[in-house]
């Protein structure tokens, strides 16, 4: 388990910091202490020739591997109704300030939702979103998983994916049976102390380690893509991402690929949350080329492009394709054709008949009805484009 190696993993963090950094080119794939010191070189963050490099080798290792094709994806909330008490976000227990409308949608609602996704917006690829809503657990969970494999069939087929709170392998076991591909969560923090102040109570995502140890109880459950991430801002950015990639490394060396799905989220202002801004989020450049270093960590691994994030970086951190894009995204539950108001977070959405044609102009694939098996690619370095566009 992770949280038993989870102080020497901290202690490796603080020797990344003090490391001696390798050039880019020597970097090994996939070994976490190769690429984490580099958040503490020189420059890093500040649009110089190491971030150049950076960003171009990502996008090239990402254009061999996809070819520009990105994985499009779209949110369904289900409910805005949570007991914890998360002090960055707009549903917390108790927030009755502006913007929050506490809705729970009927199954009846899901459809009608998953219906309009699908026939106005052509999206094929689905991903359940919930609060912890003591009336949602994973019975409710798998019967929506169920009904959205129904609607999909009915339509030339597509996928399930599911963003809730953490559960138990027996849970998830019921999920993949009902017909999830996949499962997000994000750590949040991997600074302990940090992460108890943002969540207190005795509450289960207070647990520090009981939600550490959600991917391994995932992959043990044979969910077959497992996603990962930290809400990069709620502590030190450089440390968090660090912990991730060891995280990801540890999940690796004993879980066969491990975790698959990146999660990028980065604070944004949340009108109801206690926390409002931080000292800790990194700048748009740091947050581009610290997710640029990470496709060079783990190419096949997908990133999200954020709706949290404008445009222009969406499409930054889509270059070369190999992510999942967010098109279409309302972040409360009702949000698409029974236009419900509120949201979890600030969030943009860009309408997928429209931002299909933009994604084009980019030199960008968008694809809609893609396979589980398309994210998963095999690496192999020696085809790896190095940094002057040449085959190594
Ligand atoms: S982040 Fe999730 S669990 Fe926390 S308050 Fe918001 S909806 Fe609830």
């Amino acid at each position: 388990m992770f949280s038993h190696h989870y102080e020497i993993a901290c202690e490796e963090v603080s020797e990344f910091s003090r490391t001696r950094r390798k050039p880019l080119d020597s970097l090994r794939p996939t070994v976490a202490s190769d690429y984490a010191s580099l958040f503490w070189s020189e420059g890093f963050g500040l649009g110089g020739d190491l971030d150049q490099a950076i960003l171009a080798r990502s996008a090239e290792l990402k254009a061999g591997l996809y070819r520009g094709r990105v994985f499009v994806i779209v949110p369904i909330y289900m409910t805005s109704i949570c007991e914890e008490q998360c002090l960055y976000c707009n549903f917390r227990g108790g927030n009755k300030g502006i913007e929050v409308e506490r809705r729970r949608l009927t199954d009846d609602e899901l459809e009608q939702e998953a219906i309009y996704l699908i026939e106005q917006k052509g999206q094929r690829v689905l991903e359940l979103v919930y609060a912890s809503d003591p009336r949602m657990r994973v019975d409710a969970m798998c019967r929506h998983v169920e009904r959205l494999r129904r609607v999909l069939e009915r339509h030339g087929g597509g996928l399930v994916g599911i963003s809730a709170e953490s559960l138990e392998e027996s849970d998830y076991r019921r999920l993949v049976d009902a017909g999830l591909c996949w499962s997000v969560l994000w750590q949040e923090t991997y600074d302990k102390a940090r992460y108890a102040m943002l969540h207190p109570g005795r509450t289960k995502k207070a647990n520090f380690e009981y939600r550490l140890d959600t991917y391994e109880r995932m992959l043990a459950a044979g969910i077959e893509h497992v996603g990962v991430g930290v809400l990069s801002g709620l502590s030190d950015w450089r440390r968090d991402w660090a912990m991730l990639m060891l995280h990801e490394e540890y999940l690796k060396q004993h879980y066969g690929d491990g975790a698959t799905i990146l999660g990028t989220p980065r604070l944004k202002l949340a009108p109801g949350a206690v926390v409002q801004e931080t000292p800790y989020t990194p700048t748009r450049q740091e947050f581009l080329v610290t997710v640029a270093l990470h496709n060079i960590f783990s190419p096949t691994t997908a990133a999200f492009a954020s709706t949290r994030e404008d445009w222009s970086a969406c499409v930054e951190l889509a270059r070369g394709g190999g992510c999942l894009f967010t098109l279409n995204c309302a972040t409360t539950p009702g949000g698409y054709s029974l236009q419900h108001g509120g949201c979890q977070f600030t969030a943009r959405s860009y309408d997928a008949p429209i931002y299909s044609a933009k994604l084009k102009s980019e030199g960008l694939e968008p694809v809609f009805n893609w396979s589980a098996g398309d994210l998963s690619r095999e690496y192999q370095p020696d085809l790896a484009v190095c940094g002057d566009g040449q085959k190594r």
